[in-house]
Order: C-alpha cells, then sequence, then structure tokens
C-alpha cells in the first residue's frame, strides 16, 4: 500500500490548501508505515514540484501533457486514478477545493473506493477500522464516517490541518499519460481571471459584508481592509443577487463553505443560511449595529456600531499597528 496526494497548483503554484493536505497525508503515511507519493497536473517548476519534499512527499509524478493545461474534472480524474494505480495507494488525498469536489465522487467510481469529503483532522485507526471525522450539514455539524472499502479517498477541509515541515526532499518523475478524448468532453469554456487578490476558499483572514453597507459603492472600505490584513473578501447572499458583488464572493449554504483562521463579519445579520458556510471559521468577529442580531451569538468578538463609523476606525488602528 501507500498513500497519494493530489497536489493541486493556481497558475503553477501550489496553494497553501496543497501543502495543507500534503502534510495531512503524510501523517496518514507516517500511521500505517508506508510512502506518500504526490501527483500534479499542469505546468509547474521543477522546483515548486521538488518543493513538495519539505512537507513530506517522497516522490513527485508530474504531469505536463499540453491536454491537461486546463482542469477538466473527468480527464484529471482518469489520471489520478492512473497514478494510485501504478503506486498501489490505498489512500488517495485532495484539498476539498473547488475541483477536490469535483474529483473526489469521479475517483471514487473509478477505484471502487470509499469517499469522505470536508475531513477536518487525520482518520482513526484502531481494531482494524478506518474513520473519518467531516464537517456535515453545511458545516452545522460533525459526522463520524468509517471507511470499509480496499481504497479510500480523503479530501481535506482547507485550514483545517497544520502545513508541517519536514527535512525530507522528494524526487521528480515525469508520469507520461494520455488522456482520452472523451475525458476531454468536459470542458466547453475556460474564464481565466487574473487576480492579485487572496483567493476566498483558502484565505487565512476573510472580510465579508451584508445588506448593511447600503450599496455597492461602500466596499472599498471593505476592500481596504482586507488589503490591509491581506485577506480575502466575501458577501452575503443577497449582496451578490443583488449585483453588489461577484458570486464568487457570495458565502453560505448556497454559496461556498470557508474555514478562515479569522472571519470578520460586517453588516451581516447572520441568518442560518450564512452561518452554514462559516461558522467553522475560527474566529469571528461581527460588527452589526443591532446588538441582537443573530450573528453576535456566534461570535468570538462583537462590535456594536454603525459599519460607517467602525470600520474608518478600525481601517487606522490596522495602519497605525503595521507603521
Ligand atoms: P440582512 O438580513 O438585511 O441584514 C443586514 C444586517 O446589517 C442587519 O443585521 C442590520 O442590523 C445590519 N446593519 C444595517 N445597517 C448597518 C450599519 N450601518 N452598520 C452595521 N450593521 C448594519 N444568505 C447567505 O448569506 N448565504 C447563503 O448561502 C444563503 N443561502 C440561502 C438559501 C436559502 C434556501 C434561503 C431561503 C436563504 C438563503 N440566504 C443565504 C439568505 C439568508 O436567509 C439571509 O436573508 C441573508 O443572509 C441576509 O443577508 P444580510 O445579512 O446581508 O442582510
Amino acid at each position: 500500500m501507500s498513500v497519494l496526494i493530489y497536489a493541486e497548483n493556481a497558475d503553477g503554484k501550489f496553494k497553501k490548501s496543497t501543502f495543507e493536505a500534503v502534510s495531512y497525508a503524510k501523517a496518514i503515511a507516517d500511521q500505517n508505515n508506508t510512502g506518500l507519493t504526490a501527483i500534479s497536473i499542469g505546468d509547474v517548476s521543477s522546483d515548486e514540484l521538488a518543493a513538495l519534499g519539505k512537507y513530506g512527499a517522497q516522490k513527485v509524478l508530474s504531469v505536463t501533457n499540453d491536454k491537461l493545461k486546463n482542469f477538466v474534472n473527468q480527464a484529471y480524474a482518469s489520471v489520478i486514478a492512473e497514478a494510485a494505480k501504478k503506486e498501489a495507494a490505498t489512500i488517495v488525498v485532495l484539498s476539498n477545493s473547488f475541483s477536490g469536489r469535483g474529483l473526489a465522487p469521479r475517483l471514487g467510481v473509478k477505484l471502487e473506493a470509499g469517499v469522505v469529503d470536508g475531513a477536518v483532522v487525520l482518520p482513526i485507526q484502531t481494531d482494524g477500522k478506518f474513520v473519518v471525522k467531516k464537517t456535515a450539514f453545511s458545516g452545522k455539524a460533525f459526522a463520524m464516517v468509517e471507511l470499509t472499502s480496499a481504497v479510500k479517498i480523503i479530501a481535506l477541509t482547507p485550514n483545517s490541518y497544520k502545513v508541517v515541515e519536514t527535512d525530507g526532499t522528494a524526487n521528480v518523475e515525469e508520469f507520461a499519460v494520455e488522456p482520452k478524448a472523451s475525458d476531454l468532453k468536459e470542458i466547453v469554456k475556460e474564464i481565466m481571471r487574473s487576480t492579485d487578490k487572496v483567493s476566498l476558499p483558502d484565505a487565512e483572514i476573510v472580510v465579508s459584508a451584508g445588506r448593511g453597507l447600503k450599496g455597492p459603492e461602500n466596499w472599498g472600505m471593505v476592500e481596504e481592509l482586507a488589503e490591509l490584513l491581506g485577506a480575502a473578501t466575501a458577501c452575503s447572499k443577497p449582496v451578490s443577487d443583488s449585483g453588489w458583488r461577484p458570486h464568487s464572493e457570495h458565502v453560505g449554504q448556497t454559496g461556498i463553505s470557508i474555514s478562515p483562521n479569522l472571519y470578520i463579519a460586517i453588516g451581516i445579520s447572520g441568518a442560518i443560511q450564512h452561518l452554514a458556510g462559516v461558522s467553522s471559521s475560527k474566529v469571528i468577529v461581527v460588527i452589526n449595529k443591532d446588538a441582537d442580531a443573530p450573528f453576535f451569538k456566534v461570535a468570538d468578538y462583537g462590535i456594536v456600531g454603525d459599519a460607517f463609523e467602525v470600520l474608518p476606525k478600525l481601517i487606522e488602528a490596522v495602519k497605525a499597528y503595521k507603521a
């Protein structure tokens, strides 16, 4: 047996969530006294690939086929499944990212494997059982899932496992695969967005705002605070529905689920559907002028006040702290 980790990259650079997944996979490999192989798909420099060794990968399979430059669920799943077979991997780890969530069930079918997405801690392996703790009901609860299949797929929630550096090094090998034409049919159009902003699913700090901000013209202060803190920006559903912010920023039950270390919610009431996507944040700070806003019930820190007065002061305070 061995453990395989799919090392996801963004524009040729590995994400922090990838290093978390490699560290997590390394800990599972150690639990089972076995080796860890990483697979990377796309154009990634040899230095970047070799850096995976620092987090515990002993071998890195690099797939650079031009047809796989862009992410295609079915084709990537086929390649990862082939790598898993080549490495006799019985545990495959991915990040529970947008692409990881698409890949995990496809890999499950291809490898006849049990799948757990949204894992938050290392599996418990006692008495021959393999049990994984995962988030359930949009982050409102946890479930313990026992995997009984020979091959197991685990998608790790970003920000739930620490990056652990080792003194290891990795051997990088080309893994030549030719994707099937039928696997490549799925991609219709690729929308490339080049941005310097921090990516929301991977962000450690998120500054989020809701309808309390009154209109899109007031987002300047949200963006300024986010930039000062190195944070990503997010919003509530009505805000993106109204076109004040892009849908990619919508968090919650019908948006994306995030678990940053710090979530700052400004002018958001804290409806259950919003909380479903953010309640696993490590620290929640709420700014709302209504002391009875439901969000305060789950907040670690709360400021009862008008966002239009509090935010400028907060921005000045952060600037003064950084100066
Ligand atoms: P509001 O409810 O209007 O709250 C605005 C808040 O701002 C209030 O608490 C108010 O006190 C405060 N405020 C006003 N002015 C100021 C000021 N000057 N300074 C400080 N505070 C101020 N919502 C999501 O966010 N994500 C989802 O994924 C989602 N999915 C849903 C799915 C379903 C099936 C349904 C039915 C609803 C869903 N919703 C979702 C909507 C959700 O129920 C709430 O309506 C929504 O979250 C409210 O957004 P809000 O807090 O920005 O606005």
